[in-house]
């Protein structure tokens, strides 16, 4: 169908035809006056804000410490079973942690909490890191007849299990994560 340009304008939400010279908002279904069209801006920015309203930071990095949880064990169970150290798994941390932050917290968006889930998305990262590479050194420990690290082990040696493992393409599964746990709980724009 084909509008001719003789058509009349018509305002979609007072229904009051415009003046051929009017100054009017043209949306993709028709076009507002000029007045119900800042109304709806406004409209739609009061509703922008409130979704930062009443964010309970508490509440919300349980939320997000749950997905960590849920997201490291995915992986680290995945790898254990399969026995492929398959990084790109890990996203699901990412995920996980975001989608934690965002229903548990009561679906409120802010930047705080975009910071918050990205911090527990990283520790969770780390977390499951340890426990996949402290699978695998394990695995081949106790085939070697050398001794299996405990769950537990002191900070410098944490830090070596995490390097044991190491490549450049964790960096690229932790960037994938980051971004997926700080834009799951960011405020949708809607102007
Ligand atoms: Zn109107």
């Amino acid at each position: 169908m084909t509008t001719s340009a003789a058509a009349p304008k018509v305002c979609l939400q007072c229904n009051r035809e415009l003046r051929a010279d009017e100054p009017h908002v043209a949306v993709q279904d028709g076009l507002f006056c000029q007045g119900c069209a800042g109304q709806l801006q406004a409209e739609l920015a009061r509703l922008e804000a409130s979704q930062s309203e009443g964010v309970n930071y508490p509440l919300s990095a349980f939320g997000g410490v749950l997905g960590g949880v849920v997201g490291a064990l995915v992986w680290w169970g995945f790898t254990v079973t399969t026995q492929i150290s398959f990084g790109l798994v890990a996203v699901v941390i990412g995920y996980a942690v975001g989608h934690g932050v965002l229903r548990v917290g009561g679906y409120r968006r802010a930047l705080g909490l975009q910071g918050l889930s990205a911090t527990i998305a990283a520790l969770s990262f780390g977390v499951a890191s340890f426990l996949v590479n402290r699978s695998f050194y394990n695995m081949a420990a106790v085939e070697q007849g050398f001794e299996a690290l405990p769950l537990v082990v002191p900070l410098p040696l944490v830090v070596e299990v995490l390097k044991m493992g190491a490549s450049p393409m964790d960096l690229i599964f932790l960037g994938i994560v980051l971004y997926e746990a700080w834009r799951i709980p960011a405020p949708l724009r809607l102007t």
